[in-house]
């Protein structure tokens, strides 16, 4: 049974919740169904932050959800979830779900690969990752239903595995890359139990799909705390091999500086609220192996412009093999990349070209970090800068006077 912790002793009230939320879990108990505030969004609250979305767990049926909410869809994926739409918000509402018993759902690593059977709201809580995310919050009566202990965890800080912490890595790796992010994100300690398995676990990440790996490192470079969470990636092991993306990251000592200023800047950004880009991330994490293929080729004599097209793929390659970087992105990360030859040439028409390319303002940005960083020499950077806010004549006296 899980301890019920009423509204006296945890302080969250109802009009906590965002608008959505509220609707949806009154839909659903006027219906007769039981329907919480699950996961992250309880965690956050407890913690004073600003929850990113809001999940509803119930035990109603998806189809049951969909009849009860209006605006409401099933979603396919490896598991039937609905989406509901109130005004603006969109919430995610799942029904209790507990994990296969038969070995033949988990692959020879013991990976879960299918975790399609509806459960008890035990079970649901069970097959949470931590005890910190396996809160529920009862709206009707402001009560939060603690199976596994997690709101003394949250209160001691700590982050702690459900259930076996090696079992539950061999069924998903990426809770080793969700550990380090909560971890670093929300300043939690991982308990001991919980963090020693991941050094000697972190090769299991090779079995992770491309394009999960690629949604889970998005999050983590995202998050608002990206460089954090690095450092902590490097401390817990999490490198060397296990994603050429975090070797790139964390051991080229050449672009080192660059790396961390483009994190720097992002995670500052984040914080502030303003968006990112996360092709302009990716390009600027890559940069410098794209610099070190590049110059191998050009010391091979291949010519300069198309050996750079073929860098870039080179850099590419490496990391599709593990991270599946999605079409769109990777269309963002050459054309910036693709930008940077042509802020060196400053002669005649080609400036005004370049200022009017509909890329412009991130092939800039991207450049004055290069400049930033020392790859390149400062006055380009100042020059640009000059360059794309003057009138005409500073302009053509600017082209004129440039080396
Ligand atoms: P945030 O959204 O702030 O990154 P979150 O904890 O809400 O953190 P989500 O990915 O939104 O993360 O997942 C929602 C909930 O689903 C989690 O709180 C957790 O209970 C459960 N969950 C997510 N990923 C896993 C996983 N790999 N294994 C087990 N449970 C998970
Ligand atoms: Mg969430």
């Amino acid at each position: 049974d899980p301890a019920i912790i009423p509204v006296k002793t945890h302080g969250i009230t109802r009009d906590m919740l965002s608008r959505g939320a509220e609707r949806v879990c009154e839909d659903l108990e006027r219906s007769g169904y039981r329907a919480y505030v699950v996961g992250g969004a309880v965690r956050d609250l407890l913690l004073n932050r600003d929850p990113k979305d809001f999940d509803i767990a119930t035990n109603a049926t998806p189809e049951q959800v969909r009849r009860c909410c209006r605006r409401s869809r099933i979603i396919g994926r490896r598991f039937q979830i609905v989406h509901v739409m109130v005004g603006q918000e969109l919430i995610e509402v799942t029904t209790f779900r507990a994990l296969h018993e038969d070995a033949s759902a988990t692959d020879e690593h013991g990976r879960v690969l299918r975790d399609n059977t509806f459960g008890s709201q035990s079970d649901d809580a069970a097959r949470r990752d931590f005890t910190v995310n396996a809160l529920y919050y009862d709206p009707y009566d402001e009560t939060i239903h603690d199976y596994h202990h997690g709101y003394a965890d949250l209160k001691q800080r700590t982050l702690r595995m459900i259930g076996d912490p090696q079992v539950r890595y061999r069924e998903d790796p990426v809770r080793m890359l969700r550990a380090v992010r909560l971890g670093a994100k929300l300043g939690l300690n991982l308990d001991p139990a919980t963090r020693r398995p991941i050094r000697e676990m972190a090769d299991l990440l090779d079995n992770v799909p491309p394009a999960r790996l690629f949604d889970e490192m998005l999050k983590l470079l995202t998050c608002g705390d990206a460089l954090a969470c690095l450092r902590r990636l490097r401390d817990e092991g999490l490198h060397h091999g296990v994603l050429p993306l975090l070797d790139v990251i964390l051991e080229q000592p050449l672009g080192e500086r660059f790396v961390e200023q483009a994190l720097t800047n992002t995670d500052e950004r984040i914080r502030e609220g303003k968006s990112i880009s996360p092709g302009f991330l990716f390009a600027a994490l890559l940069w410098h192996e794209v610099l070190a293929y590049w110059n191998k080729r050009k010391a091979k004599g291949e010519i300069a412009i198309p050996a750079l097209f073929a860098a870039m793929d080179d850099a590419l390659d490496r990391q599709a093999e593990k991270l599946a970087i999605t079409k769109r992105l990777v269309g963002d990360i050459k054309e910036i990349w693709s930008l940077q030859p042509r802020f060196e040439q400053r002669s005649g028409k080609r400036p005004y070209a370049l200022l009017s390319h509909p890329r412009f303002r991130a092939g800039y940005d991207f450049m004055l970090l290069r400049a930033q960083t020392g790859e390149i020499d400062s006055e380009l950077g100042d020059w640009w800068t000059k360059f794309h806010d003057a009138d005409d004549a500073v302009q053509e006296a600017l082209i004129a006077g440039a080396p």
